[in-house]
C-alpha cells in the first residue's frame, strides 16, 4: 500500500499528463559506433524510433537519439525508484546497448542528420568513448557544437569509465575539446546519474500552455546542508517529525537526499531536501574525513537542486573549511539562504548580546554570505526551527523579487531653435512622470540658461 502512494506521488510530482511535443528535449550526439543508445525494453517502442519519452526526478524530457534508437523504459524508472530508496550505488536505470545498426557516418553526415534533432532540443548530450580515446571525429563533432550551438547547454559524457579513478584519467584527454567532460559508465551506471542532473538542471521549464503557470506549478524546496552531526535531522524531525512523506523517492535522483513536503506556517508550500539521510543508511564504516569529504559533496548536490539553502553550523564548534566551501557553493550557484546556528542550548550564560557577539563572529567568518539572515534554533527542544522555515521564506520572496522598471536616460539633444527643444532618448516615456519632466526643465534652466523663452522637452521611447 505504501508503494502505491509513493507511485501516486511520483505521478504528482512529474507532469504524466503534458503531451509529447510540449516536452523539452535532449539530443544525443557522437561518432558512430559509439554504442550509445540507452535500452528500449518497453514494448511498442520499436527500434526505428527515434524518440523516447524519459524522466527523471521531476522532470520529464524527449531523448532524441541522432543516430537512431533510445529511451529509458517505465520498468527501469521503476528500478531507478527502487534504487534511490535503497541507495544501493550501481545501476541508474539507463543503460547501455551495443547498436549494431549504428551507421559508420562521418561527421559531416551527423552534421546533416542530426541538426534538426539538435535544433530543437535545449540539452545535448555529446557522447564520446573513453576507452578508445579522443579521435579526430570528436573534435569535428565538437567544433560543430560549438560554432552553431552555443547556446545550448552542451555536456560532455566520456563513457566505458567503468572505474571512477580511471575514469577521471580516461576523461581528462577530453579536456582539450573545450568542454568539461563528465565521466560515465552505461554499463555499470557510474555518473549516470549525475549525467540526469546535468540534464535537467539544462532543460528550460516546460511550456504547457494549458496546464502550467510556472508560478502556480514552483514549489520553492529548501536544502538543509552542513557538516555532520551539526543538527540537520533533529531539525527535519522537529519540522516534519520521524515519520516523513517522501514526495518522490526519485526526485533526489542521487540517492542520497530525501525530499520531503512541508507546508509553512502561511499555506506556502515546500520541498525540504534532507542531505543528512545516507550516513544513517550507509553501511560501509568509513572514515571521518571521508564522510565529511562525502558530506560536503551530498551538500552540494541539495544545493543544486534548491532554491533557498539553510546552512546549518553548530554554535560551539568552530567555522571550518567545508563551511566556507558550501557557503562559497551557494553563492556561486545563486541560490537563497539563511545561517541556521543550532545547538544554541549549548551555549552558557547567555545574555541580550550574546547573540550579537556571536553574529558578529559568523560575519567575520562567513564572509561570503553577509547578506544571509542568521537564525537560532535548539532542534532537539523543537525551539528556533519555525523561524527557520519563516525566515526561508522571506529569503524565497526576495530572491524572487523583481524591481520595478526603472526610467533610463540614453541621450539628450538639442533638435531645434525658436523656441529651444530638446529631445530626451529613453527607455520607456512612460517612466518619466510629469513632476521629473518639470525638474528636468528646472535643471536645464539652471545650467544652461534660455531665460524669456520657453523651452520644450520632448521624451521620446526607444526600443
Ligand atoms: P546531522 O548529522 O547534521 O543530521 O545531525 P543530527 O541531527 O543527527 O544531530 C547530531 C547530534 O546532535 C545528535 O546527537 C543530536 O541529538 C544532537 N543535537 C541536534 N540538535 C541539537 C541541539 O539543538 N542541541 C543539542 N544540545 N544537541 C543537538
Amino acid at each position: 500500500e505504501k508503494r502505491e502512494s509513493r507511485k501516486q506521488k511520483r505521478k504528482k510530482a512529474t507532469s504524466r499528463d503534458i503531451p509529447d511535443h510540449f516536452l523539452p528535449k535532449v539530443a544525443i550526439v557522437g561518432r558512430p559506433n559509439g554504442n550509445r543508445a540507452i535500452v528500449v525494453d518497453e514494448p511498442g517502442v520499436t527500434r526505428d524510433r527515434l524518440y523516447g519519452r524519459s524522466f527523471w526526478g521531476e522532470h520529464e524530457f524527449m531523448v532524441v537519439d541522432t543516430g537512431g534508437v533510445v529511451t529509458v523504459s517505465k520498468s527501469q524508472a521503476n528500478v531507478m525508484e527502487d534504487l534511490a530508496i535503497s541507495t544501493t550505488i550501481g545501476m541508474d536505470g539507463i543503460s547501455l546497448a551495443s547498436r549494431e545498426a549504428a551507421v559508420a557516418r562521418m561527421p559531416s553526415m551527423i552534421e546533416k542528420q542530426a541538426s534538426a534533432a539538435v535544433e530543437e532540443s535545449s540539452v545535448i548530450i555529446f557522447l564520446v568513448d573513453g576507452q578508445a580515446g579522443l579521435t579526430a571525429a570528436d573534435v569535428e563533432i565538437a567544433d560543430w557544437l560549438r560554432r552553431n550551438y552555443s547556446n545550448k547547454c552542451i555536456i560532455l559524457a566520456v563513457n566505458k569509465c567503468e572505474s571512477p579513478r580511471k575514469g577521471i584519467m580516461q576523461a581528462s584527454e577530453f579536456w582539450s575539446l573545450g568542454l568539461s567532460p563528465l565521466p560515465i559508465s552505461a554499463l555499470s551506471g557510474t555518473g549516470t546519474g549525475e549525467l540526469l542532473d546535468f540534464v535537467c538542471s539544462g532543460l528550460g521549464k516546460i511550456e504547457c500552455p494549458e496546464n502550467l503557470n510556472e508560478e502556480e506549478t514552483y514549489i520553492p524546496a529548501i536544502a538543509i546542508v552542513g557538516r555532520p552531526n551539526v543538527g540537520k535531522s533533529s531539525i527535519l524531525n522537529a519540522l516534519v517529525g520521524e515519520d516523513r512523506t517522501i514526495v518522490s523517492p526519485i526526485s533526489g535522483t542521487t540517492r542520497d537526499a530525501i525530499d520531503t513536503e512541508f507546508v509553512g506556517p502561511d499555506g506556502q508550500k515546500f520541498v525540504l531536501i534532507d542531505t543528512a539521510g545516507i550516513r544513517r543508511r550507509a553501511t560501509v564504516a568509513s572514515s571521518g574525513s571521508v564522510t565529511e569529504a562525502l558530506s560536503v559533496n551530498r551538500a552540494f548536490r541539495g544545493i543544486r537542486r534548491s532554491d533557498v539553502v539553510a546552512l546549518v553550523i553548530e554554535a560551539m564548534a568552530c567555522i571550518t573549511e567545508q563551511d566556507y566551501k558550501i557557503a562559497e557553493r551557494i553563492e556561486k550557484e545563486g541560490k537563497g539562504c539563511l545561517i541556521v546556528v543550532n545547538k544554541w542550548d549549548t551555549i552558557p550564560n547567555k545574555n541580550q548580546q550574546t547573540a550579537t557577539y556571536y553574529e558578529q563572529d559568523v560575519r567575520e567568518k562567513l564572509r561570503t554570505l553577509q547578506w544571509a539572515p542568521i537564525v537560532y534554533s535548539t532542534a532537539i527542544a523543537g525551539q528556533g526551527v519555525e523561524k527557520i522555515i519563516v525566515a526561508a521564506s522571506t529569503v524565497e520572496k526576495e530572491r524572487s523579487r523583481r524591481l520595478g522598471k526603472r526610467g533610463r536616460v540614453y541621450y539628450c539633444t538639442q533638435a531645434a531653435i525658436r523656441p529651444p527643444t530638446f529631445v530626451f532618448f529613453v527607455n520607456d516615456s512612460n517612466l518619466f512622470p510629469e513632476t521629473y519632466r518639470r525638474y528636468m526643465e528646472k535643471q536645464l534652466r539652471s545650467d544652461a540658461g534660455f531665460a524669456g523663452t520657453p523651452i520644450r522637452l520632448l521624451w521620446r521611447s526607444r526600443r
